[in-house]
């Protein structure tokens, strides 16, 4: 069978057999409900506890500072409803970024419906926000400040560190989704100066379903699943206790392997970047050149259909995506390259490749060899093509 090259990363990552290995336990004879007060309970407790002290080390956090959760969705979730809901008192007024994942955005966009008001902060063409800006959108009602690490379609890394000082000056809790970045570049709560953070294992080599949310002490969130008692009352629910031992692994290993990872794959990010540029004309770089993740590559080609494209590049071998998975198989261009100000015929050819730990150079040359043909084939379809063809915009 040819080899499948897989270049979807940022949408999910292969378990490492070392995480099943250290999951497996706790789904077999090691069963106890942490609950308990029998041995098997304290054993199932214990490793829970164990892993909750590795992920808060890692973070730089306290041990009781974090929650786990089913997911990066979920903690999402519980950042923005939970802080809304708390401080409610104090004020209605939410803001987040207009490239948020739409764990953070669709939920502002709910706590509209509930008397929340929202503010979508714009970006600049390369995906990031303006620092002036978010200030001039506090208000004294201003009770969340939501803005993701690092934007899961085109890259591009915010500057969390400086927003968190403006933030913490001004008393308003901040939270970032932290989820394509945990894992991958060094997240420490203190440095970003965030009062609420979200991870998820299945995007670093871990298991899905399993996540984590950082709230700093003292800052106030209302649960959103009620029940027994667990997480220190913030998330009620039987301990997914594999889940939260592979997170704890899977998290381990890849800040360990982080600096070598990192810098191979930003090698391997540089040639595919500049072997498709080179041999394609009219193609567009999205998301900031440099201060971007070390795996992403987000590019639009201009007179072709983003879905087209890919089923192309499945028949040869190659699975990519088109930006998000959550706008995939809709009509709507993603609202990230919207965003950049991309006119909406341009964002319908957007294609995002997203390297990881397994991604080999050849990987990446086959990708460079395959993909002319594919934009070329599609494009003398387009009926767009031949007339703009005279005087093609970009390069
Ligand atoms: C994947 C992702 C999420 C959602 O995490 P799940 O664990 O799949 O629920 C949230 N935010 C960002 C930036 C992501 O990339």
């Amino acid at each position: 069978m040819e080899k499948q090259i897989y270049l979807d990363h940022a949408s999910t990552t292969p378990m490492r057999p070392e995480v099943l290995d250290a999951m497996l336990p706790f789904m077999k004879e090691q069963y106890g409900n942490p609950s308990g007060v029998y041995k098997l309970a304290r054993k199932a407790r214990a490793a829970v506890d164990e892993s909750r002290d590795q992920v808060a080390e890692i973070l730089g956090a306290e041990s009781r500072e974090i929650i786990f959760t089913a997911g990066g969705s979920e903690a999402d979730n519980l950042a923005v409803k939970g802080a809304a809901f708390a401080n409610k008192r104090r004020g209605n007024h939410i803001i987040v970024s207009a490239i948020e994942h739409p764990a953070v955005l669709d939920t502002a966009k709910q706590l509209e419906n509930y008397g929340f008001s929202v503010t979508y902060l714009p970006v600049n063409d390369s995906g990031l926000v303006s620092l002036d800006a978010l200030a001039k959108a506090i208000t004294s009602k201003t009770i969340l400040v939501s803005i993701m690490h690092a934007n899961n379609e085109i890259g591009t890394i915010q500057p969390i560190g400086e927003i968190g000082i403006l933030l913490r000056e001004k008393s308003i809790p901040f939270h970032t989704d932290a989820v394509q970045t945990v894992g991958h570049i060094p997240v420490n709560v203190d440095e970003l100066g965030v009062d609420l953070l979200s991870l998820s294992a299945h995007k670093f080599y871990g298991p899905r379903g399993v996540g984590a949310l950082y709230v700093r002490r003292g800052t106030r969130i209302e649960p959103l699943i009620n029940g027994g008692g667990q997480e220190r009352q913030r998330r009620a629910g039987t301990e997914n206790v594999a889940g939260i031992v592979g997170l704890a692994a899977a998290l381990r290993m890849s800040v360990e392997e982080m600096d070598s990872t990192s810098k191979r794959l930003l090698l391997l990010r540089e040639r595919l970047i500049d072997g498709i540029m080179q041999s394609i004309p009219n193609v567009r770089l999205n998301g900031h050149r440099t201060h971007r993740l070390p795996e992403n590559v987000n590019l639009c080609f201009e007179f072709i259909e983003g879905e087209s494209l890919l089923l192309n590049l499945d028949m040869q071998g190659v699975a990519a995506s088109s930006g998000s998975a959550c706008t995939s198989g809709s009509l709507e261009p993603s609202h990230v390259l919207l965003a950049l100000g991309l006119p909406h015929e341009i964002a319908h050819g957007s294609l995002r490749l997203t390297l990881g730990k397994g991604t080999t150079q050849e990987d990446v040359d086959k990708t460079i060899e395959v993909l002319p043909g594919i934009v070329h084939r599609l494009r003398q379809m387009s009926p767009l093509y031949d007339e703009k063809a005279v005087s093609p915009i970009g390069q």
